[in-house]
């Protein structure tokens, strides 16, 4: 199983998180021979500036905020669309926001761990859980060919907070 989830719910040095993002995805652009373009980065870096996922509006004014101009709409989603297409970020449609794959190029499951009080999403890849989708997929005659999980709830910080109001 490859999870984010312990790092993501709980303080951590995060600007490890932002370079290691950063340099998987210059790796991941030099093997595939794509230009990880100016505004291209800044997006990946924006939408890693926390584990919180980011909405293509809420891009389009953080991006203008940086470079200090206004931006087109599709300027942001031709650079999220070149993000989706390498897997380094990733849609969740339940929120129609994006957020920065911890592990592109592996195993996934799609699946997300979304806190609902701070609104952290954590993703999970899971064999196993794929192995079910496909099984119940296959005992209804199904084709399975994607899947998108999110789980919604509290993460281990905001569930200690619940529990025990006015202790630390
Ligand atoms: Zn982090
Ligand atoms: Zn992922
Ligand atoms: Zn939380």
């Amino acid at each position: 199983m490859l999870t984010n989830a312990k790092l993501v719910h709980q303080p951590h040095d995060h600007e490890r998180c932002i370079s290691a993002a950063l340099s998987r995805a210059k790796a991941l652009c030099a093997e595939q021979n794509v230009r990880l373009t100016t505004t291209r980065e800044l997006v990946l870096r924006l939408l890693w500036q926390s584990h919180q996922p980011l909405g293509a509006y809420q891009l389009q004014d953080q991006l203008a905020e940086h470079i200090n101009k206004p931006v087109a709409p599709p300027t942001v989603y031709r650079a999220l669309e070149f993000l989706l297409r390498l897997g380094l970020i990733h849609r969740i449609p339940s929120l129609n926001a994006y957020i920065g794959c911890p592990f592109p190029n592996n195993e996934h499951s799609n699946l997300f761990m979304i806190c609902n009080q701070c609104g952290t999403a954590a993703e999970v890849a899971d064999k196993a859980v794929n192995k079910l989708l496909q099984c119940v997929s296959d005992r209804s005659h199904f084709t399975l060919q994607s899947q998108s999980l999110e789980l919604f709830g509290l993460c281990p910080q905001c569930s200690n907070i619940t529990e025990a109001p006015g202790y630390d």
